[in-house]
């Protein structure tokens, strides 16, 4: 007796090898039926008998391909139709899911794929450009939607008979696969000199370039999303001539290793570390390095003086052959200099790129975009990226609600755009900052790339409060050229919209938004903030008490700047220690001279600030050689150390504003360094002081919600004080996941405060309609 089911599947199931899968499984059980793309899922009619059905359903939940992520599987029974015997179809997709399909990420190197290069009896014994439904490159291909292969960097490569003949075979692991290549047809390696001259190709190419490697050389290679910067990570001289070249004194670098087991003689992986790094996503995961032992295989200075690594598995098959070959952990890092974009072209590689790398491994696949490798970490509850980009952008964000298409343009720093299609927000990759022109630019291209894809034409356009961000700039015009209206997003506000849009947070919130910079709705910068969050609404509840900064930019750079104003502040300006210690005697003049007469020192509520400061006070850092180093070095200071006091730090009311004043916990600070406690245990006391104010805020604000976000929550041991703190006293804590807390967020929180201005200027004015 046939049975027929009606079943709707949403979730990450579209560009994933979702149909050939449902095709294949349908096929192998007898059913009959269609598959389809819808535009919020799949759709399947499926018929036969009930036990083959069930199984069927079984197989959809736990078989399907790892990739596709499923968040609901709707099954109805209908009557059974007379396609029974007919077989199983794949059908084209409806009119209406051609308007909004995704766009997929790229994807690391699936199993079948990996044996495939590493059998000799495989016709894609060591190809470097194997791939298949289930993995390859997508979104760094893509030029244009539909995804088909004639609108991807594929289609200068035709097929050979033989993957021509996969591609239309629905039983065929490679059945559609857009990127499919082999030896024949495919994508090949070449070697150049940094002056561009061609030195080997394929497989002498690469083993050249292995042995340039194990020499000491920089290699820069064309990657999957640009160009990356490889050296030997276990030499300490040539990372330190990478770092030289490239002009990154300290900055931690990414370590690529050939293995799992490789990882584990030099880091501590969790099996929940172990499978976010196998995942088909396969980010930069920030794993703990071992200590002590015989263990010391990666140069110090890959990571000076910091207690994790961030490490990589190979995720395609040209870094898998590369380490193989290698079989030692490399550096892998952006093909960059400082924060400018990745390079994507040979040419502009070369350009870029000659005077830092000795060698180029390139290859003839084009590449569309720059999409960088995504820094994850585990926490206490999975998954939490740090920046997003290659195997999660520009996958899109759920909403609770529907909202206008905004496009948003991000902040200035670790900047990200947005668009809002119905109830998804796209979210693009990470652009990085915007300081040079090759960022802003490429901010530009993706707005248009994200336009393009979607043929959508924006109802509002969204950006940061700050009026000179170069972004605010791009937006005002963009309203121009469309007509549109501009929102402008207050930095905080955007950062806390981002963690309840992605979390689906239903009514009021406590946002602590802690960070470095944001325009503040006062003119002066915030940093340091509690807002009450309703709606569109935003209420500043609480704030770090104010300092200000001697010299603004430079104080960004300079800790011992922040430690002045706030020791100015307090009033407790030991001028003879300070003299001696961080600065000479004419650049403290200078300094309290601009303090006394409040002039070139912006005030500031930062609590990125305020651990720069006391990263100086503690003698830390004075100088940072990249953003956050001062408070990195004073998060690990206290690294392993269990204790339990703090200082006092207390909420005293100014106006309708709280203040978390300082005062106090630096004189304690202070007077503990000057009996000589420890520096890890004041950094310990520090970091529970933090907590300790925060629990004071969240109990005044009496919110039971409260959202923790802002790039000093990349701080570990910050997060897991604060967070443990709140939960004690009953509080529901959030922290984003899928986005980063720091502004890589931005962009996303500007479309949910956007679309909630308008659903209620929009919902007033219905209700000024039905009064009148
Ligand atoms: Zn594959
Ligand atoms: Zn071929
Ligand atoms: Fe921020």
């Amino acid at each position: 007796m046939n049975r027929r089911l009606a079943i709707s599947i949403q979730g990450v199931v579209q560009g994933v090898g979702f149909r050939p899968f449902v095709y294949r499984t349908a096929v192998e059980s007898s059913l009959s039926g269609w598959v389809r793309n819808r535009p919020d899922g799949v759709r399947i009619e499926v018929q036969g008998p009930a036990e083959r059905l069930d199984r069927f359903l079984e197989a959809l939940r736990q078989d399907h391909p790892r990739q596709a992520v499923i968040d609901s599987i709707e099954v109805r029974e209908i009557a059974p139709a007379d396609d029974a015997g007919q077989g199983f179809e794949i059908l084209t997709s409806d009119a209406d899911a051609e308007k909004r399909p995704s766009i997929p990420a790229d994807l690391a190197t699936c199993p079948e794929c990996q044996q495939e290069i590493e059998s000799t009896a495989e016709r894609r014994f060591a190809y470097p450009f194997t791939n298949c439904t289930n993995c390859g490159p997508r979104y760094s291909i893509i030029e244009s939607l539909p995804y088909d292969r004639p609108r991807t960097s594929m289609k200068s490569f035709s097929f050979c008979p033989e993957c021509e003949a996969e591609y239309r075979n629905p039983l065929d692991r490679r059945f559609h696969a857009q990127p499919i290549a082999c030896p024949r047809c495919g994508p090949r390696l070449e070697l150049l000199a940094h002056d561009g001259r061609s030195l080997a190709c394929e497989d002498e190419a690469l083993r050249q370039a292995i042995e340039a490697v194990l020499a000491g050389k920089v290699l820069a290679l064309k990657g999957l999303g640009g160009f990356q910067l490889l050296v030997d990570a276990t030499d300490d001289r040539a990372v330190n001539l990478l770092r030289e070249r490239k002009h990154r004194e300290a900055k931690p670098l990414a370590v690529m290793f050939p293995s799992l087991e490789a990882l584990r003689q030099c880091c501590s992986v969790s099996s929940q570390e172990a499978e976010a790094l196998l995942s088909p996503q396969a980010p930069i995961l920030l794993v703990r390095r071992l200590t002590g032992g015989p263990t010391r295989v990666l140069a110090e200075s890959v990571a000076p003086g910091n207690p994790r690594v961030g490490a990589m598995l190979p995720y395609t098959p040209l870094h898998r052959l590369l380490l193989a070959g290698l079989e030692r952990p490399v550096v892998c890092t952006s093909g960059n200099l400082s924060d400018e974009p990745m390079c994507v072209e040979t040419r502009e590689a070369l350009a870029r790129l000659g005077k830092v790398a000795d060698l180029f491994l390139v290859h003839d696949r084009p590449i569309v975009r720059p999409v960088d490798d995504s820094v994850a970490k585990v926490g206490p509850r999975g998954l939490e990226l740090l920046r997003r980009a290659r195997g999660f952008a520009p996958l899109p964000i759920r909403l609770k609600e529907k909202a206008p298409t905004i496009l948003a343009v991000g902040g200035h720093l670790k900047c990200t755009a947005a668009l809002s299609l119905g109830d998804q927000v796209i979210v693009s990759q990470h652009l990085g900052d915007l300081d040079s022109a090759e960022g802003a630019a490429l901010l530009e291209r993706t707005v248009d790339d994200l336009l393009r894809f979607f043929d959508a034409r924006p109802e509002m356009v969204a950006c940061d409060l700050h009026p000179e961000y170069v972004s605010t700039r791009i937006a005002e015009r963009i309203a121009r050229n469309w007509s549109i209206p501009l929102e402008r997003v207050q930095h905080h506000h955007a950062h806390v919209a981002a963690c309840v849009a992605e979390q689906s947070i239903e009514g009021e919130v406590l946002g602590l938004a802690w960070d470095g910079t944001g325009w503040g709705l006062d003119g002066t910068i915030w940093g340091g903030e509690a807002l009450a969050c309703a709606g569109p609404e935003l209420r500043r509840f609480a704030s770090l008490r104010p300092f200000r900064l001697p010299g603004g930019e430079m104080a960004m750079r300079e800790p011992r700047r922040s430690a002045l104003g706030l020791l100015h502040e307090a009033g407790e300006l030991r001028a003879k220690e300070l003299t001696g210690q961080w600065f000479s005697p004419e650049e403290f003049q200078a300094l309290c001279g601009i303090l006394e007469r409040q002039v070139s020192s912006p005030v500031t509520s930062s609590i990125g600030r305020l651990f720069d400061a006391v990263s100086a006070v503690l003698g830390i850092r004075l100088r940072n050689g990249f953003e956050g180093q001062a408070a990195m070095e004073l998060e690990f200071a206290a690294d392993g150390v269990a204790d339990e006091e703090s200082y006092p730090l207390l909420l005293v009311p100014r106006g309708d504003l709280l203040l978390l004043d300082w005062a106090p916990m630096l004189e304690a600070l202070l007077a503990e360094r000057d009996h000589g406690i420890p520096v890890p245990i004041l950094s310990a006391r520090f970091h529970n002081s933090l907590a300790d104010g925060a629990l004071a805020i969240a109990r005044q604000a009496a919110i039971p919600k409260v959202v923790l976000c802002g790039g000093c929550f990349q701080n570990d041991r910050l997060t897991r004080t604060v967070r443990e703190r709140l939960e004690g006293s009953g509080f529901e804590v959030f922290i984003p996941r899928r986005v980063p807390p720091n502004d890589g967020s931005i962009s996303l929180g500007q479309v949910l405060v956007a679309a909630r201005r308008r659903s209620s200027t929009s919902e007033s004015a219905l209700r000024l309609k039905t009064n009148s």
